[in-house]
């Protein structure tokens, strides 16, 4: 999961790196009282999650309430690379004698922490790393031994940074680390910190990319999802149905069982002419409610013209499964016809709860391919006596 700028610096001054003191504001109006209390100057920042907001005119400097309110006006509404700019960050401007680069992050191939730093702040460190990657001082951290002096030295050192920046660049380097690993973020990255004209080492941008697997041990990732407009409403719905789902373009939905199925599922239906709605993998063990829960979710897609539930019985019982297919259907008003291929586990049992519970609407196929057909040719524009999905 990424944070936005303004969370990421948050959560990042909590571990002692410094940051500006500022507040995240939606309205013209609030913008303004955000700099008042602030005291000017000012710097308004766009809250998307994309880089180079810079460039695309989302930050802008205000020295006065009249400025904030014109730059406040003109970017919340922006859209910066296809992202629509709903939240601004009012922080107090800093002044800048220079911009670095520093960053955590995992290399697996190397099975370590990886930190790197650069002079050479400011700009993308993907074009540092093209045009000049002698620029990067790089340092692999054991996770077991963590960041010790020597090698944040080695990263300010290494980097050239200005003598003047090095006792607060380390001090910001370990802070960083901390809260990289006890935040279980993936990647911390700061672009840019910057050197102070009086001396100071400073987080003027922040990038955390928190590990959602971990996220049963930080209660407050919760906080982070649940800012609107960052999820698709599909994707929040299932999210709080504890379901893995990706909104994807076509028109016959998917539910399958194991992320490998799912794909294969995917598959299956390009085969037979169609595209799939979404990617919803219901997991091992997927019990009647998480089925029923799975069809309300896909079947509240009104771009879903069928419906493909794929189940291979494992640790999962496709007696349960054709319970939950029931269940849905009672519980919602399924109004797209559902093709339903179930193998392993109780599978006979379940095809024998589908057969003896006749469902309008509610189709049974022996074999994957034989199902996504005929998902694929109820999907189809000018299939016969298909109602249009108006979502549940
Ligand atoms: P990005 O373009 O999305 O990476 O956004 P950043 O937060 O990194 O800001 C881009 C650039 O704006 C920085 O590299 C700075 O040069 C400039 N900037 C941001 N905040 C301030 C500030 O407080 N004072 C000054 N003078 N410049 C700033
Ligand atoms: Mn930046």
């Amino acid at each position: 999961m990424d944070l936005f700028e303004y969370q990421g610096k948050q959560l990042l001054a909590r571990f002692g790196v410094p940051t500006s003191d500022g507040e995240a504001v939606d309205t013209v109006d609030a913008a303004v009282a955000a700099g008042e209390r602030l005291g000017y100057p000012v710097v308004v920042k766009a809250q998307v999650q994309v880089g180079g907001r810079g460039k695309a005119g989302g930050i802008k400097l205000a020295a006065d309430a009249d400025e904030v309110r014109t730059h406040a006006g003109n970017i919340l509404g922006m859209d910066i690379k296809g992202h629509l700019v709903r939240r601004v960050w009012i922080e107090q401007a800093s002044d800048i004698a220079e911009e670095y680069y520093a960053s955590f992050t995992l290399d697996r191939a190397a099975k370590r922490h990886l930190g790197m730093v650069s002079a050479k702040g400011g700009i993308d460190i993907e074009t540092v790393a093209e045009e000049d990657p002698d620029a990067i001082a790089k340092v692999h951290v054991d996770p077991l031994l963590g960041l010790e002096d020597y090698l944040a030295r080695q990263l300010v050192f290494g980097a050239k940074l200005n003598p003047a920046a090095r006792t607060g660049a380390i001090a910001v380097l370990k802070s960083l680390y901390r809260a990289f690993v006890e935040l279980d973020a993936d990647l911390v990255e700061v672009n840019p910190l910057i050197l102070t004209p009086d001396g100071r080492v400073h987080a003027l941008d922040a990038k955390v990319s928190l590990d959602d697997n971990a996220s049963f041990r930080h209660p407050e990732f919760d906080e982070y999802r649940s800012f609107a407009g960052s999820l698709d409403p599909r994707e929040q719905a299932a999210r709080e149905r504890g379901l893995n789902y990706i909104g994807l373009e076509g028109e016959v939905g998917i539910i399958g069982n194991g992320a490998g199925l799912v794909m294969s599922t995917l598959d299956v239906v390009s085969q037979a002419g169609g595209r799939a709605a979404n990617f919803l993998d219901v997991g091992g063990g997927a019990g009647a409610d998480v089925i029923a829960n799975a069809l309300e979710v896909v079947t509240g897609d009104p771009s879903v013209r069928s419906v493909l539930i794929n189940i291979f019985g494992g640790i999962t019982r496709c007696d349960l499964v054709a319970q939950g297919i029931l269940e849905g259907f009672a519980r919602i008003d399924v109004t797209v016809p559902v093709v339903v291929r179930l193998d392993g586990t109780e599978a006979e049992a379940g095809r024998k709860i589908l057969a003896d519970s006749p469902t309008e609407g509610l189709h049974t196929a022996a074999t994957m391919l034989e199902a996504a057909a005929m998902a694929v040719e109820f999907a189809s524009p000018g299939a016969r006596g298909v109602p249009e999905n108006k979502g549940a």
